[in-house]
């Protein structure tokens, strides 16, 4: 009996009603671990390139790691991986909550489904047990709604349901997955996935333990980080208090708040977003995750300008940012509005937004007029536009339907130089975070497989000249040493880029809150491998860790090359290249120049070959020499 996992992936197919179960050995989940490394392993040996990500051929994953479902914070999340209906390629979302380790304790690892039912379904899986359950009733209903039919069906007011709503029903090209209406799958198009399956839910109940080497160090370290972390953690002290709206005014003050489709990075009015606010008015309660004390999520209730329901929670910052000043928006509430009807619906509030805030300035510039927009006034900080658009883009109504396509393609249809307002690398919207101000995330937007990510590495202010040590002590065991001035993107910077990268890719391997641990939350590195070998007693070390996150990029660079991508790809949008307009950062930009040299120099410090395809080598190097084979099958390099 293996320890952490179950050694059980369950294969649904939803075109036969076909179940079966998988059962690797433990090299596998040596090698794959969990999430969407786990993920693009099936991708990359079940899905024929150029498939079309909202057909029966492509692959919808849900899955955990081998330490989800462990007691102790940071160890709840789980990943959905598919192809990406909005990008074309690799498409992974993560979530919180309680979905991934409940899925563990149901018997499973993972659930990879492909087809397409002939009618609406969805899946209960209960202690093991699976059952493709009739789902037409449902269709067209809200994830709520969803929720609440589906519990009392199964007679079961705790089970977890992971659930789309109208948005993916309806194919919008950014519509998300929710499990207990919360927890989001935000991004890339996931639910349009689950929408084109035919599936509208997927339940979850089970009731076997985690089984693990050491339990007890598992619940030491767990009591520990409870204990201290608000004393010793201070942005884990800062997330309990005000959730990540802690970080709007400070974002605010240093320029780097999205404003206006981020032509600026200062808006007059910030302060009504911000988390303390929040706090003060409308916050009646805080959420979190399986195992974790920090409890993060915000819970929000409103009666006016509109009612707002808590069962959808409350807006994160990126919310707070692509719904409220990216859209030129400063009203709280209407807000946390628009973060309810996103929920209510499934659709992605980042890519919503930036969505939104596209059109509106396409609208202001006379891109677009009234009658495009069916006589909506859609101009930044009309917060009644913003809220009608959601409906919209949910229905497909109207311009609704060109906008949830998402901004790529909503610029080639509005044409007239509409393009320069799509804020978007490889055909996914811009997270709420500036470029134009911090070097790593030029690095981490214009390189990553998934397109605009601002989860690929931790960002820069933690470590420049001058930031506590708190931070810097935390990240010496990967040989980072010295602080970093904010914008550069010189060969210091992409080296510890390349190594953040890994660190973040080897979390979302293992599906583990970043949030918990380091490079800059309470659990260190140590801690981390203390805790995965309590947990599977595999005697592992930091560097086998480290090179789990390093395949996955690989495995993710491999699948992006296998469908066409190319090293023109990454790039960022042009606005990028041009002065931020006000604000402390006026006249900053990214420079095209410096871009190039240092997209070159992360190839080969990465061993990729000039046109970013990994190589023969390093792909023998990370024991995935299969996937050399299979790049030389689609002609990109000779076997
Ligand atoms: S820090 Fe927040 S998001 Fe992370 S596990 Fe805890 S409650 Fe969930």
């Amino acid at each position: 009996m293996p320890f952490g996992y179950n050694g059980k992936i369950l294969r649904v197919d939803l075109s036969n009603k076909e179940i079966s179960v998988d059962e690797p050995d433990e090299h596998f989940y040596r090698t794959y671990g969990g999430g969407s490394c786990l993920g693009a392993y099936y991708l990359l040996k079940e899905l024929e390139p150029a498939v079309d990500p909202l057909s029966p051929e492509n692959l919808l994953i849900f899955t955990g790691s081998v330490v989800t479902g462990a007691p102790a914070p940071g160890f709840s999340r789980s990943a959905i991986v598919s192809k990406s209906p909005l990008t074309g390629a690799i498409g992974e979302s993560q979530a919180g909550g309680f979905f991934g380790s409940e899925l563990k304790f149901a018997g499973y690892d993972a659930i990879v489904v492909k087809g397409k039912a002939e009618k609406p379904v969805y899946l209960s899986i209960r202690d093991g047990e699976v059952e493709i359950k009739e789902a037409a009733h449902l269709w067209g209903e809200t994830t709520g709604e969803t929720q609440a039919i589906i519990r009392e069906e199964l007679a079961d007011e705790r089970i977890v349901v992971t659930v789309i709503g109208q948005a993916g029903e309806n194919l919008v090209r950014y519509a998300c997955v929710l499990n207990n209406l919360k927890s989001a799958y935000g991004r890339m198009g996931m639910g349009a996935v689950m929408g084109s399956k035919n599936l509208k839910a997927v339940a979850v109940r089970g009731h076997k333990e985690v089984e693990m080497k050491d339990k007890d160090t598992v619940l030491r370290l767990a009591k520990r980080f409870s204990t201290n972390f608000k004393a010793e953690s201070p942005d884990n002290d800062g997330l309990n208090d005000l959730g990540t709206a802690q970080y709007v005014m400070g974002q605010n003050e240093d320029g780097q708040l999205p404003t206006r489709n981020f032509q600026t990075g200062t808006m007059e009015g910030a302060e009504n977003l911000y988390g303390q606010k929040m706090k003060e008015t409308i916050l009646v309660g805080r959420d979190g995750c399986y195992a974790c004390p920090v409890r993060c999520k915000r819970v929000v209730k409103a009666a006016d300008p509109f009612p707002v329901d808590p069962s959808y929670g409350g807006p994160e910052y990126e919310t707070l940012a692509m719904l409220g000043s990216s859209c030129g928006v400063d009203d709280l509430v209407a807000v946390c509005k628009a973060n309810e009807l996103c929920n209510k619906y499934g659709l992605d509030t980042i890519s919503t937004g930036g969505s939104i805030a596209f059109a509106m300035e396409c609208y202001e510039n006379g891109i677009i007029t009234k009658e495009d927009t069916q006589g909506v006034e859609l101009r930044f900080g009309n917060a009644k536009a913003m809220l009608e658009m959601v409906e919209k883009i949910t229905r497909r109504e109207g311009i609704g339907d060109i906008l949830a396509e998402g901004v790529k393609r909503a610029a080639e249809k509005f044409g007239a130089g509409a393009e320069k307002f799509a804020i978007h690398v490889k055909g996914q919207e811009f997270p709420a975070h500036m470029p134009r101000a911090k070097g790593q995330l030029v690095l981490s937007y214009a390189l990553s497989p998934l397109g605009a990510d601002h989860l690929v590495s931790e960002h820069d202010p933690a470590f420049t000249p001058g930031a506590p040590s708190f931070f810097s002590d935390r990240v010496k065991p990967l040989g980072i040493q010295e602080p970093l001035e904010m914008r550069s993107i010189d060969y210091k910077k992409v080296r510890r880029f390349l190594y953040f990268q890994n660190v973040f890719s080897l979390l979302d391997t293992l599906t583990i809150c970043f949030f918990t641990f380091a490079p800059v939350r309470y659990f260190t590195f140590d801690e981390l491998v203390e805790l995965v070998n309590a947990i599977t007693d595999w005697q592992t070390s930091l560097w086998e860790l480290l090179k789990l996150g390093e395949r996955r990029i690989a495995m993710f660079r491999a699948f992006n090359v296998r469908e066409g991508f190319t090293s023109e790809d990454d790039w960022l949008p042009e606005r990028m290249f041009e002065p931020i307009r006000t604000g402390p950062r006026e006249g900053q930009k990214v420079d095209k120049e410096e871009l190039k040299k240092a997209i070159k120099l992360y190839y080969e410090m990465a061993g990729w070959d000039a046109d970013g395809v990994p190589t023969k080598g390093k792909l023998a190097e990370l024991d995935l020499f299969w996937i050399a084979d299979e790049l030389a099958k689609h002609g990109k390099f000779e076997r």
